[in-house]
């Protein structure tokens, strides 16, 4: 089996990227950074954020499995002094995988210019830069709302628990087929009116923004930030790619999702 390790890059960090590596070795598994059948990605959630990024163009052949340098994170779930339990797994056993949707995000610009493909772990945003967001919401082609305020969040069921509950957006199952909607700080009056409610929507429909006004706002998928100019439309739907999570022991979502942010 090929495998990697991606690091966050501190001390502490390198040295267990370090140890992982050299158990795995020893275990005769062959290091290939090129095309990994599992990368371990040690830090944090955006550390294993960073190492979906890099594979998401063999995202059917790479699983991922996270270890936690810091605070226990959705993705970065072992800890350190698991690493030996964790490595004697990858070695030994044929694991198994659990498999998340994920988001497509499309691009197109005003003109020549091509439009692009993004896949999203966890959400893309839309934020004005200065000023308010306007922008046409459709869903399925049909014009849904005129939204205005600081922006939007689009995310999917795994990341329902990072920017999209900040914003009081619902925690969903990550199994389920479906991209979240939450807004930032739409404005509502007797003029300009949005839902204001967070809104799931299943496999197959799409989203479209179309911007109204020539204000300069950026678009963020998971970590990385695109200045966003000549923009025509963003088009959100379920991808068909997904995720593919190594897994050698249960840990329910839910008993996750207390741990995090109820109580241990
Ligand atoms: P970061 O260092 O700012 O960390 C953000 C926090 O989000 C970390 O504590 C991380 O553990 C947590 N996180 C990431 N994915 C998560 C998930 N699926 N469920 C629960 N918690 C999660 O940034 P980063 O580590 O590069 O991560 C980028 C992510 O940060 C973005 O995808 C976005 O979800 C999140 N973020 C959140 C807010 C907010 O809550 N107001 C603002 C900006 C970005």
């Amino acid at each position: 089996m090929r495998f990697t390790v991606r690091s966050r890059g501190d001390h502490d960090s390198n040295m267990i990227s370090q140890r992982i590596k050299n158990y795995l070795l020893e275990f005769s598994l062959e290091f290939d950074p090129e095309s990994p059948d599992i990368v371990i990605s040690v830090g944090g959630d955006g550390t294993l954020l960073e190492a979906f990024h890099e594979y998401t163009h063999r995202l059917s052949e790479t699983a991922f499995v996270g270890v936690h340098t810091g605070h226990l994170g959705f993705y970065a779930d072992w800890q350190p002094e698991e690493v030996e339990k964790l490595v004697i797994h990858i070695a030994k056993t044929p694991f198994k995988v659990v498999e998340y949707p994920v988001l497509e995000v499309i691009i197109r610009h005003n003109g020549e210019r091509k439009s692009e493909r993004f896949l999203a772990l966890n959400e893309c945003t839309v934020k004005s830069m200065e000023g308010s967001l306007v922008m046409d919401l459709e869903i399925k082609g049909d014009l849904f709302e005129t939204f205005r305020g600081d922006g939007l969040c689009i995310s999917t069921p795994s990341g329902s628990t990072a920017y999209n509950k900040a914003l009081g957006g619902a925690i969903l199952h990550p199994s389920l087929s479906t991209i979240q909607i939450a807004e930032m700080a739409s404005i509502n009056n007797r003029v300009y009116r949005t839902v204001g409610s967070p809104l799931v929507l299943p496999q197959h429909h799409t989203c479209l923004l179309k911007p109204k006004n020539n204000v300069d706002f950026q678009v963020t998928i998971d970590h990385l930030t695109l200045l966003q100019q000549e923009v025509k439309s963003i088009q959100y739907r379920v991808a068909e790619e997904k995720v593919r999570f190594a897994r050698f022991r249960p840990f329910p979502f839910w008993k996750r999702v207390k741990e995090s942010f109820i109580a241990e």
